[in-house]
C-alpha cells in the first residue's frame, strides 16, 4: 500500500516529462499567432479554405473567369506599386479571409511591412504569358508579389524589401502552405519559374 503512491508519482512524472515538449510547442503557437492588436490567425476552413486541383475544380470553386466576382475582394498592401506607397490588391472573395486577414495581418504583426516591394497585384483578365491558356489571375485566384525583383523566368527569390534589407523567403513562407504558410502554391519550381506568383490552385 505504501508503494502505490510512489508508482503513481513515477507515472505522473513520466507523463509530465512526455508533456514538456508538447507544452513548449503549444506555447510557441500563440507568440506566432497572436499580434499586438489582438489579431489571431484564422486557420479554420473559412480562413484557409479548400484549395482546388485542376481546371474543373478551379472553375467549380471560383466560378467563371473575368467577372465582377473575380475581383470583389481587396486588401491594402504596402509598397504595392511604388516603394512605401500603399495600394489595393484585388482578388476573388473566396480568398478574402486568407489573403486579407491571415496573410496581410501576418506581415503587419511581424513588423515586416517593409518586406513587400513593387509590384503586387491579383486579379487580371489575361492569358498566361506566351500561352493560349487563361491565367489563374483571370479568376482572381493568384497574387503576384514583389514582381519588380522577381520576374518571370528567374529561378530564385529575391527577398530584398522596400527598405533594401534582405528578408529571405519570409514573404513566400507566409503565402505558401501548409502552416505556417497559408496554402498558396508558389510558381518558383515550374519549368519556367515564376517566383512572383502565388496561386490558390494546383495542377493548373
Ligand atoms: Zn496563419
Ligand atoms: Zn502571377
Amino acid at each position: 500500500m505504501g508503494r502505490k503512491p510512489f508508482r503513481v508519482l513515477l507515472h505522473a512524472a513520466s507523463v509530465l516529462l512526455c508533456l514538456v515538449p508538447l507544452v513548449l510547442v503549444v506555447e510557441a503557437v500563440p507568440s506566432h499567432a497572436t499580434a499586438d492588436g489582438g489579431w489571431v490567425h484564422d486557420h479554420s476552413s473559412d480562413g484557409i479554405p479548400r484549395r482546388p486541383s485542376g481546371y474543373s475544380e478551379m472553375v467549380n470553386t471560383f466560378g467563371p473567369r473575368c467577372t465582377d466576382r473575380s475581383n470583389d475582394a481587396r486588401t491594402l498592401w504596402p509598397s504595392q506599386s511604388e516603394p512605401f506607397t500603399a495600394g489595393y490588391v484585388y482578388f476573388h472573395p473566396y480568398l478574402h479571409r486568407d489573403a486579407s486577414w491571415n496573410i496581410r495581418n501576418h506581415v503587419d504583426a511581424a513588423g515586416k511591412n517593409a518586406a513587400p516591394y513593387p509590384g503586387i497585384g491579383g486579379y487580371n483578365c489575361r492569358l498566361i504569358s506566351g500561352s493560349t491558356s487563361w491565367s489563374v489571375h483571370s479568376w482572381g485566384a493568384a497574387i503576384d508579389t514583389n514582381w519588380q525583383r522577381n520576374p518571370l523566368g528567374q529561378a530564385f527569390w529575391n527577398g530584398h524589401g522596400a527598405d533594401g534589407k534582405p528578408y529571405g523567403t519570409y514573404l513566400p513562407d507566409v503565402w505558401r502552405g501548409p502552416f505556417p504558410g497559408h496554402n498558396f502554391f508558389w510558381g518558383i519550381n515550374w519549368s519556367r519559374p515564376d517566383p512572383m506568383h502565388f496561386q490558390y490552385v494546383t495542377n493548373y
